[in-house]
């Protein structure tokens, strides 16, 4: 039963999803790319990345709409070396050209031992982790390096104003019989959508991830969408940096896409991605780095101080939040539901099955 508070609607995940699902079939998705896009979406709400989630949908519909992003494209092989595949995304969905672009490196590392794909000038790719899962799920290691070209939104270290995105890293790490390992995020201090979040809500966001338009730290994420315009300092003050400008250059420069060099050309929010996808039985290694992991995170979280559970490993904050809002239901503010509710109109989604996902 959904509940809401002030603020806050409480959604079911799957009538969530089926609401995702008749959205992009209404705007022109095909079966296979509706699921996609709603298992993506609703997985990443689930997994507490709301920034992520079905709150992209405004977006999306947006840019479909002004032709700045694809429906029912396939990837474009620009290259092809067996272990090493170039992509072009051509603007479609991300959720499904990514899927595909995996789903190719999966084959080809399964089959080689390892395998490079790069994908350039794909709309929004949505949650990193989501691709290292998949490759986890296969039982392969994987590292992505993302860039994102859109309006900058991110100051560099030493800088005042924004320069970059949000460039995030993901890293997916296979254990035996236990869920992955997954590193998963934005080189900034917070993700953009997190901002985004905080703005709808009407809440500050932590002290040290913004400036206002004159360089001063500030705590209201409004300095990101009214102007003047402030900026998101990187995580880690020089670190954070360095690791956004590996992403720029791996993702941004050596897939073939494009760095970002000026204020947005156009309202698409396009991720190019690099990504290593590596099979631990093809290296030789496989028994020993199943060891030698468990080894170290026995002995990493013999590091408790006496609280159960203080030391977790990545990915692991994102299953418990899962299983919480799977019985619990996901947290969506009005503000975002009523942003989400004009998109599925303004593509004929009919008023009752905005109300039956409510109902669920
Ligand atoms: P975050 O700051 O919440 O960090 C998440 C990572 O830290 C996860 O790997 C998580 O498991 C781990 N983690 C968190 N707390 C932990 C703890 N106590 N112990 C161990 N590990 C812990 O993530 P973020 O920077 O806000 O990014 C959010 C999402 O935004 C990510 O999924 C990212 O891929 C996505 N993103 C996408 C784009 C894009 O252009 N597509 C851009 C930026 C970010």
């Amino acid at each position: 039963m959904t509940q809401s508070s002030d603020n806050i609607i409480l959604v079911k995940a799957p009538a969530l999803k089926t609401l995702v699902v008749k959205i992009f079939s209404q705007a022109g998705s095909n079966p296979r790319e509706s699921e996609l896009v709603a298992d993506h979406l609703v997985e990443a709400n689930l997994r507490g990345h709301d920034s992520h989630g079905v709150g992209m949908i405004p977006l999306y519909i947006t840019n479909l709409g002004l032709g700045e992003a694809v429906l029912n494209v396939h990837p474009t092989v620009m290259r092809d070396l067996e272990t090493m595949v170039v992509l072009d995304g051509g603007l479609g969905l991300g959720q499904s050209i990514a899927h595909e672009a995996m789903e190719i490196g999966i084959k080809r590392a399964q089959k080689h031992g390892s395998c490079i794909v790069a994908l350039r000038n794909s709309h929004h790719i949505g949650r990193i982790g989501h691709w290292a899962e998949q490759c986890a799920d296969a039982g392969l290691v994987s590292l992505h390096f993302v860039n994102v070209v859109a309006e900058p939104v991110v100051a560099p270290y030493g800088g005042k104003v924004a320069r970059l995105v949000t460039n995030p890293v993901s890293i997916g790490i296979p254990r035996q019989e236990k869920p992955p390992v997954i590193v998963d995020f934005a080189t900034s201090k917070l993700a953009h959508g997190k901002i985004r979040v905080a703005y709808n809500k009407g809440v500050d966001v932590p002290e040290g991830a913004l400036i206002d338009s004159m360089g001063t730290p500030t705590t209201d994420p409004s300095v990101l969408f009214e102007d003047p315009k402030g900026a998101l300092l990187p995580f880690g003050d020089h670190k954070g940096w360095t690791l956004a400008f590996a992403c720029e250059a791996l993702a941004g420069a050596l897939t073939g896409g494009l760095t970002v060099k000026g204020p947005a050309k156009r309202p698409a929010v396009i991720n190019n991605m690099l990504s290593i996808i590596v099979s631990a039985d093809s290296m030789g290694t496989a028994p020993s780095f199943f060891q030698e992991l468990e080894g170290f995170v026995q002995w990493a979280q013999s590091a408790e101080n006496g609280q159960a559970s203080s030391v977790l490993l990545p990915g692991d904050p994102e299953r418990a939040t899962r299983s919480i809002r799977l019985a619990e239901g996901i947290p969506v503010d009005k503000m975002t539901w009523r942003q989400i509710t004009q998109a599925a109109e303004s593509v004929g989604v009919a008023e009752r099955a905005l109300a039956a996902a409510l109902e669920a």
